[in-house]
């Protein structure tokens, strides 16, 4: 049974409620859109088949971000992969599955302890009392852990004292902006936010019930679930579902269409990590971000982060400042990655180039 707990109680027992309130520096943020999110009217989710039974659920652009799930039919029920940022975005994934079969959700697994991709898991449990939660231990332990990151029952705290801040800007824009189309996306991007505080304070943080040290493979009546830790990337607990059969992989944010977040991750590790997933034999990639993806997606991505790590250390070497390196290294890998990497109108090459090189700077090179 999942574990149903108001956030307070979960404060209160682990001490913190007096910790709670931060400023966000919005460079923490992993996945805020500004000014380009769609309306509310547009689908959520588009659900794209990648083999029998198993889909990708393509998350529509939204203010406050949602991730990509991957959905799994077996005999016995749905396995569904990450939970978006909220309640309300799982309970239309639901709606979704539901439109498919009405067999109930039996699991879901958490890629990663970010806020983006778990914090929608309680209106699955409120679905099936028998709903298993699974997720790496590092992720289980992230969930709990003040300051882990962008994610975690501390977390929410930090997003709720953060967000009236943001509506007050969002207020002050609208006041501000002369252009018909853009004022109405900043009024959608206004009614997204309070909603989302909304949900945030009625928020019943629900945490993994079953976790996974190494590899964990789930037999479900005829089909086979490898989950696999694999190392360190995104995060320290980076957990993939893999399907030998149909030949698919559930990545969360380890493998994304968009530009990667570094904030909580091992840059150096990350690329030995995806060496280790580019030996398992798939052909269509369900990531965290963006479209389902082709195998040589895993290639590119891969190949940008160790560019990215040898610019900086040569930069380093030849005594750039990291202001001079921000511009220098996203000018010289322009050519390679930019285009690849802006598809969406978020998470985009040049928006992220800086803060990658920073982050690479401070924990490849200052290894802080
Ligand atoms: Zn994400
Ligand atoms: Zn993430």
């Amino acid at each position: 049974m999942a574990q149903l707990w108001t956030r307070r109680q979960v404060l209160t027992q682990m001490g913190m409620a007096a910790a709670a309130v931060h400023t966000l520096d919005p460079h923490e943020l992993c996945c805020t859109v500004a000014a380009h999110a769609q309306t509310a009217s547009k689908d959520l989710f588009e659900l794209k088949k990648v083999g029998d039974g198993v889909y990708g659920a393509i998350a529509a652009t939204r203010y406050k971000v949602n991730c990509n799930a991957a959905v799994i039919m077996t005999d016995d029920g749905i396995i569904v992969v990450d939970s978006h940022s909220k309640p309300s975005a799982s309970r239309i994934m639901y709606q979704q599955i539901h439109g498919i079969t009405k067999k109930p959700v039996i699991k879901v697994i958490n890629t990663h302890f970010h806020w983006d991709h778990w914090q929608g898991n309680e209106s699955y449990a409120a679905t099936n009392p028998k709903l298993e939660i699974i997720a790496s231990e590092k992720t289980k332990e992230n969930l709990t852990k003040p300051d882990a990151g962008v994610g975690g029952i501390p977390y929410i705290e930090k997003q709720i004292a953060a967000l009236p801040g943001e509506i007050d800007k969002l207020k002050a824009d609208i006041q501000q902006e002369s252009d018909p189309a853009k004022k109405a996306n900043l009024e959608s991007n206004l009614q997204q936010a309070e909603s989302f505080l909304q949900e945030l304070k009625s928020m019943k943080p629900t945490l993994p019930t079953r976790t996974v040290a190494t590899t964990l493979t789930l037999k479900e009546n005829g089909r086979e679930i490898q989950l696999h830790v694999l190392g360190r990337g995104h995060t320290n607990g980076d957990l993939y579902t893999y399907l030998p059969k149909e030949k698919v992989i559930a990545t969360g944010d380890a493998l994304i269409d968009w530009m990667p977040f570094l904030n909580d991750g091992y840059p150096e590790d990350w690329v030995q990590t995806l060496g280790a997933v580019d030996k398992l034999d798939f052909t269509h990639i369900i990531p965290g971000h963006g479209e389902v993806l082709p195998k040589s997606h895993a290639t590119f991505f891969r190949s940008y982060l160790a560019d990215l790590i040898a610019a900086v250390k040569k930069a380093s070497s030849d005594g750039a400042t990291l202001a001079e390196m921000q511009t220098k290294i996203g000018d010289q890998l322009a050519s390679k990655y930019e285009a690849g990497m802006s598809k969406y109108p978020v998470g985009r090459y040049r928006d992220r180039v800086g803060q990658n090189v920073e982050m690479v700077y401070k924990k490849v090179i200052q290894k802080a």
